[in-house]
């Protein structure tokens, strides 16, 4: 492991427009469970509840939704030493973006960029109206649930009203998967952290890289489907992980040209 680390670090000190995107596994050190590993949301909620089809013809669904941003929204959680690795990527100017499919939010905390943020499954800090796209807070919509509005609707145009993350089902932001696809295409260092990889078409961001050219590291607790397409794959905890790297980052760069 120490040896990929320092491989890794190797690639960043020699990188100029390094791309990092992440999933829910970059958030589970801040106590935010993922889908997918045992434990995880998909452990305590139906998958199918997050289907667009499902929110909009079931009033029951959309209150179990809401219940879980509750969850999310008023536990507080804070970056972990991973995210704030990805923060110190972009202060020494190695960054060009940082790709998320996660919608807590940790990434702007930690200190990374707006301009340097492709949220590509949206936010859980927003609520959207499904029909005229108005924007409010979630914290808003919350207030109004607490008030004694089960279902709530949108007050300028009576359409139902969602948190502005993408459900399963639902049209990617043209906007960030537009951003996303540059920059993973011109890229020359991809890091996936804490990602499966089996959420399309988030996930054909590393092979659009690998197909330009870039080198490909994956970091990750468990094996993923495109391990064998990586040129460093590292089985780990993303927050050690990315810590013991960044100290040989800070190691070369302060060292012996
Ligand atoms: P996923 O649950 O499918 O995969 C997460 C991966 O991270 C797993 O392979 C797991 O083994 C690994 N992992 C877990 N903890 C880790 C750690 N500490 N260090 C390294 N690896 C770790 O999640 P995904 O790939 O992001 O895709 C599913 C969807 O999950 C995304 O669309 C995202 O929107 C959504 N999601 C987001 C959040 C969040 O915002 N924090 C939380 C849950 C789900």
């Amino acid at each position: 492991m120490d040896e990929l680390i320092g491989k890794v670090a190797g690639m960043i000190r020699e990188s100029q427009r390094v791309v990092v995107f992440t999933g829910a596994g970059v958030s589970t050190e801040s106590g935010i469970s993922d889908f997918r590993s045992p434990g995880g949301i998909w452990s305590r909620y139906d998958p199918e509840d997050f289907t667009i089809q499902r929110f909009v013809a079931d009033r029951e669904a959309r209150k179990r939704n809401w219940r879980l941003r509750r969850e999310l929204v008023t536990a507080n959680y804070q970056p972990n030493a991973a995210h704030r690795a990805i923060a110190e990527l972009e202060r020494i100017g190695k960054l060009s973006c940082v790709i998320t499919q996660n919608i807590d939010g940790l990434h702007h905390t930690a200190g990374n960029t707006e301009a340097a943020i492709v949220e590509l499954h949206g936010t859980m800090k927003d609520a959207k109206c499904l029909s005229c796209d108005d924007r409010l807070s979630l914290i808003q919509v919350l207030g109004r649930i607490d008030q004694g509005e089960e279902d709530p609707h949108c007050r300028k145009c009576g359409g139902l009203l969602k948190a502005a993350t993408v459900s399963f089902g639902e049209a990617m932001p043209e906007r960030e998967m537009r951003r996303a696809e540059e920059c993973s295409r011109e890229c020359d260092l991809f890091i996936v952290i804490g990602s499966s990889l089996v959420v399309f078409p988030a996930a054909s961001m590393p092979l659009i890289a690998k197909r330009a050219g870039a080198t490909l590291v994956i970091i990750n607790s468990t094996p993923t489907d495109m391990d064998s397409a990586a040129d460093v794959v590292i089985h780990g905890m993303a927050g050690s992980v990315m810590e013991a790297i960044m100290e040989q980052v800070r190691g070369q760069r302060s060292g012996p040209a």
